[in-house]
């Protein structure tokens, strides 16, 4: 990045968990009898004059009605460092799984910035249909999207592109046919909020993705790319990790700085 390029900061915004998962689920067939915590979170990359939100969480009423554990409002947490979410212009949507993608209505003026693949599938695509696809985004959850097409609000986006100076959006298929992350230029360099991409850091730390997983062989060349991309390892953020809440400076209930 050039020197007069902007710099960032990531905040993890913790909205649901923790909650118990069998360690073979996250972290792809590893000890079957271990058990992990695993948290929900969007995250927030500020600059001077910039608010990017990545991914928006889930509605207060899905939440109810799937007894989420540990829920708290994004739109609540997110005032503690001075977000109005009602206010916020930009949005990323990293993927189309409930727990990114359901909360669009909690940000009614943003524009969501979407891959064109990621969209396509799971819109368009009848194999989104199928059950196991259901599981994790079902049709239902996803008509709030799929309504802002054509509209203003819905960014389709075609591969890697700069959306800011200083933030790049990259393809990065394998969770699922169209993922996208973020990449961010910080005080600490080029930093990747991954979302799903990994849950946890042992899934970049050792080279195996969660069971979470459309295309294996995707998500080996999409580690490879972003391990080029990012100017250290442990800027490279994953989606679930408890980590995220405990292991940095806390900002605000709910919120941590990551970098
Ligand atoms: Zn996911």
């Amino acid at each position: 990045m050039l020197p007069s390029t902007p710099v960032y900061e990531i905040y993890a915004v913790k909205y649901a968990g923790p909650f118990i998962r069998p360690l073979a689920k996250v972290l792809w067939n590893t000890d079957w009898e271990k058990e992990i915590e695993i948290n929900y979170y969007i995250w927030v990359v500020k600059g001077k004059d910039e608010i990017l939100i990545v991914d928006c969480g889930v509605s207060p009423s899905l939440a109810q009605e799937m007894g989420l554990q540990g829920y708290m409002n994004p739109v609540h947490v997110l005032k503690g460092i001075g977000i109005e979410a009602s206010q916020v212009k930009k949005v990323v949507i990293t993927h189309i799984h409930f727990d990114h993608t359901n909360g669009i209505e909690l940000f009614p003026k943003a524009t969501f910035y979407v891959q064109e693949k990621e969209f396509n599938f799971w819109i368009k695509d009848p194999v989104a249909k199928k059950p196991p696809f259901l599981r994790l985004s079902a049709p239902d959850r996803n008509a709030n999207l799929a309504n802002l097409e054509g509209t203003g609000r819905l960014v389709i986006i075609k591969g890697d592109q700069a959306i800011l100076p200083g933030i790049e959006l990259l393809l990065a298929p394998g969770h699922t046919p169209g993922l996208q992350v973020v990449a961010v230029n910080t005080a600490k360099g080029t930093a990747i909020v991954g979302s799903d991409c990994a849950h946890i850091f042992r899934n970049y730390e050792e080279e195996i993705p969660s069971t979470f997983i459309t295309d294996m062989v995707a998500w080996m060349k999409t580690y490879d790319k972003l391990k080029s991309k990012v100017s250290s390892i442990n800027l490279l953020f994953p989606g679930h990790d408890l980590k995220m809440a405990t292991h940095y400076p806390k900002v605000a209930e709910g919120i941590t700085r990551l970098v």
